[in-house]
């Protein structure tokens, strides 16, 4: 058997298409665009690149983008108080602080000083309770966007097994609240948990947040399941050449599974989607301006 290819990117672009339409109606309504500031402390190349794209991206939905980057050795007061004029500033509805931050700063308390209601990242402790007791909150962009893909090729989740293996609090805790909302039932794996294999096999859908390249093998894998791979890890190609691999033995475990994420064009492109997504549903929210429910 060969598995359906979960084609992220296509899916992504599509959002993304869908966030821009509506926003010349926010414009309208609001008199103002929807914006997201982006904060990056000093210049880890990797965080570089992402912030340029979530700031290329929110201008290609029509919405307003600011980045601000501080020097590597800001102190933790200072990043602090920046958050704190950012919250106070109408104009902002979003805030996203890039991770990892260097290590005098707490993040931890970076996150929490964000308006759980510019929490576009959904990190904050209040928007982490409120998806973990089912209350409108902001749910973190990767998993959210994994979401999406499950429920666009199987449709209804309600009762099916899925395993998550990871318990971080960016991507594996609220995926597993995420399924639960669906009703699944839902098991959490991670470095502790014994015969992971068998644990994996019983799932209908397989979430994969290690972070270990091509750990999950075929014969872990039921047949007909559908496997999300959010894992991104970069491996030696030879020749001097690097490549990019999931945490799932892709050309195998396709050959088991029902539907398949790759790595890339998976689950990478839905993250800044719906980071875009989170931004003007925080635009709405922040004005009081009202947005269907499932408009996006
Ligand atoms: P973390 O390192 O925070 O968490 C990894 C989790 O995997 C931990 O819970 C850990 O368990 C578990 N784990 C590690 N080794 C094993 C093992 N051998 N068996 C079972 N579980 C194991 O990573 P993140 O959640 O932040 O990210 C996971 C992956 O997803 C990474 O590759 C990252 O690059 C990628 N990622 C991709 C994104 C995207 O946009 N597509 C966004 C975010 C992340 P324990 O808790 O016991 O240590």
């Amino acid at each position: 058997m060969s598995a359906a290819i979960i084609d992220g990117k296509a899916f992504a672009e599509g959002l993304r298409g869908r966030v821009a339409d509506l926003v010349p109606d926010f414009v309208a309504t609001a008199g103002r665009q929807p914006g997201l500031t982006v904060v990056l402390v000093g210049e880890d190349p990797a965080s570089s690149v992402y912030v340029r794209s979530k700031g290329k991206a929110t201008e290609a939905a029509g919405m307003k983008s600011d980045t601000i980057i501080l020097p590597a050795d800001t102190s933790e007061d200072d990043l602090l108080n920046l958050v704190r004029k950012l919250n106070a500033d109408a104009t902002v509805d979003g805030i996203l602080v890039q991770l990892p931050l260097p290590r005098q700063i707490n993040e931890n308390a970076v996150i929490a000083t964000i308006d759980p209601n510019k929490d576009v990242d959904g990190f904050h402790p209040v928007n982490a309770g409120r998806l973990a007791t089912g209350l409108h909150g902001f749910v973190p962009c990767t998993p959210l966007g994994c979401l999406m893909l499950l429920k666009d090729r199987l449709g209804d989740l309600s009762g099916k097994d899925a395993v998550v293996i990871g318990r971080s609090n960016i991507v594996g805790k609220p995926m597993a609240q995420l399924l639960l909302g669906e009703s699944c039932t839902v098991t959490i794996a991670h470095s502790k948990t014994k015969d992971l294999p068998a644990v994996v096999r019983r799932a209908d859908i397989v979430i994969a947040a290690v972070g270990r390249p091509e750990m999950i093998k075929a014969d872990w894998i039921k047949p007909g399941a559908a496997v999300i791979d959010v894992g991104i890890n970069r491996i030696d190609a030879g020749e001097r050449k690097t490549k990019l691999v999931g945490d799932v033995a892709f050309d195998e475990v396709s050959q088991v599974a029902g539907a398949i994420t790759p790595v890339p064009g998976g689950v990478g492109p839905m993250t800044i989607a719906v980071l875009l997504r989170n931004t003007l549903v925080a635009a709405h929210r922040n004005e009081g301006v009202p947005l269907a429910k499932d408009a996006i």
